[in-house]
């Protein structure tokens, strides 16, 4: 027999998007009813597991994805501002719940690391000047420092330039006020919180099905993986936070707004090493360029990582190829996705995208020894020996309707919300976890533009600069960014 029962919100997944989410609608509405569907038997097991992720703390302080060279060479620093107003917005919220007690010690999910970008030659060392020329006068970006100096890059990353050929030319940009997150442990200290509230969380319970009821409320089909007893949640509001899992599920809603998109997986590799003699010489996130074709979010980076409080280090990824939406998915999941009204645009996609096409199949290709080479290019005296091949999470990249292409693969975050707010997704990955609180943020302004009024004092409680650009305005950045710190122990 299925059973019934009804919520205000229904979050679908555990990841760190839906606990972010939860732990924001439980402290604006405390009197609404939240349950939590996660097919896992913990939160923040697929991609927010700290070994599915690098855990950079994204404020494109080291990405230079973040900031390309344009055709004349310059460098607009627009996307690298936008990025990092959305993680400080990410920062005030985390700190907020520290401060409130409403989660635990920040060095449980936060750790201070410096965020460095490192190239070599002189194309790549002019560019990475011109990059620091335009972003260091942003007041986001006032600590960062340069340098082509083979001492001063010694002294920041022995590491990347023990044994490195003196006569190379090498540039390095650094900020010392990066950050390593552990998004595993920071959404199970958010869903330990909801708990403690009184949201109804219900692990290893897959959703099967969102239909729109009669009475215009969504039906949630949900099933108990263990006892395979089915329940039938009617909600007024839901929301797809599944990952991987978002796409199926957002098709099942026939919601205008979800036509056209599919989704392209591509898997991911790290390399990991645990020698505590090559880790503690160590202490930076190490980014680099992005090889020819290859996406913007495959950028080689040699990290520090702080992980149930053991340092290691990570480099990576190397790409993959497998048609699971999900890491722990189906191999059925990129078939299943298929519909008449994204053929057009996955085609299309497929058509255009040669270089991506080339550089996957390259990577799929690669060796372990090449694997390892991959590694002395930041680390040139690196032993493949002290490194272990680890298996990441799979990145389901969106694929959208275009006017003129047909469709068009998009690197970024995709909300999805309907035209009377009462079911909104998320597709795709990058900047991902990093900017969760303003993305949560702006599905609750698009989703509760009635609640927008009543909402405003608890949500400047929670984000002191809400709505404020901080890089205008450098002061309140400064007092912000310093609250911050201070509270987060960064
Ligand atoms: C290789 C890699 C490196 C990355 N590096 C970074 C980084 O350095 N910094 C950063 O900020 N971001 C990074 N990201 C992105 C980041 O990991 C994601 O944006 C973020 O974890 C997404 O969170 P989520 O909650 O949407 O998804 P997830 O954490 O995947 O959570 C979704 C949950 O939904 C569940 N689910 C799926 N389908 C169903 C269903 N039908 N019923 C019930 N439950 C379901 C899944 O089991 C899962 O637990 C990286 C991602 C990858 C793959």
């Amino acid at each position: 027999m299925k059973h019934t029962k009804t919520a205000d919100v229904v979050l679908i997944g555990g990841g760190i998007m839906s606990a972010t989410l939860g732990s924001i609608i439980r402290q604006l509405e405390p009197g609404w009813d939240i349950s939590l569907y996660e097919r896992l038997d913990r939160a923040g097991m697929e991609s927010s597991d700290p070994w599915n992720n690098a855990g950079t703390g994204h404020s494109a302080l080291c990405e230079l994805n973040y900031s390309p060279a344009s055709a004349d060479g310059s460098v607009d620093p627009a996307k690298a501002i936008k990025i990092n107003e959305q993680f400080q917005v990410s920062r005030q919220f985390w700190s907020h719940m520290v401060a409130g007690g409403h989660i635990g010690a920040p060095r449980k999910f936060i750790n201070p690391i410096p965020h460095m970008s490192f190239v070599w030659g002189d194309g790549p060392a002019e560019y990475l000047r011109r990059r620091y020329e335009a972003l260091k006068p942003q007041p986001l970006f006032e600590t960062m420092e340069h340098s082509e100096d083979h001492a001063k890059l010694a002294e920041w990353t022995p590491l990347v330039m023990g044994g490195r050929d003196p006569q190379q030319r090498v540039a390095a940009s650094r900020v010392e006020g990066g950050t390593d997150i552990d998004f595993g442990s920071l959404t199970r200290e958010l869903t330990g919180f909801m708990e403690h509230n009184d949201v109804d969380l219900n692990f290893g319970t897959d959703v099967t099905d969102v239909a729109r009821g009669t009475d215009g409320r969504w039906e949630v089909s949900v099933k108990d993986r263990a006892t395979d007893e089915e329940t039938t949640v009617r909600a007024r509001f839901v929301f797809i936070g599944a990952g991987g899992g978002a796409l199926h599920l957002l098709q099942q809603t026939g919601i205008p707004e979800g036509k056209g998109f599919g989704g392209f997986p591509v898997g991911g590799q790290f390399l990991r090493c645990g020698n505590e003699e090559i880790v503690n010489q160590h202490n930076a996130k190490v980014y680099g360029q992005a090889s020819v074709g290859a996406p913007p979010m495959s950028v080689p980076h040699l990290d520090t990582r702080f992980v149930n409080g053991k340092r290691s280090l990570l480099f990576g990824p190397y790409a993959g190829f497998s048609t699971k939406f999900l890491k722990r998915g189906s191999l059925l999941d990129l078939p299943l996705s298929l519909r008449p009204s994204n053929l057009i645009p996955m085609l299309a996609v497929g058509k255009d995208n040669m270089d991506l096409t080339k550089y996957l199949v390259t990577e799929v290709l690669k060796s372990r020894e090449s694997k390892d080479e991959g590694v002395k290019e930041y680390y040139p005296q690196a032993n493949g020996d002290a490194w272990e091949l680890i298996t990441a999470g799979q990145r389901v990249q969106v694929i959208k309707k275009h006017p003129k292409k047909g469709g068009i693969l998009q690197f970024g975050t995709e909300m999805i919300t309907s035209s009377d707010g009462s079911i909104g997704a998320l597709l795709g990955a990058s900047p991902g976890a990093s900017t969760a609180a303003p993305i949560m943020f702006e599905m609750l302004e698009r989703c509760f533009p009635q609640q927008a009024a009543s909402w405003q004092p608890k949500l400047k409680e929670m984000i002191p600069g809400y709505g404020v650009k901080l890089n205008e305005n450098p002061q309140l950045a400064r007092e912000i960014m310093s609250e911050t710190a201070k509270v987060l122990q960064l």
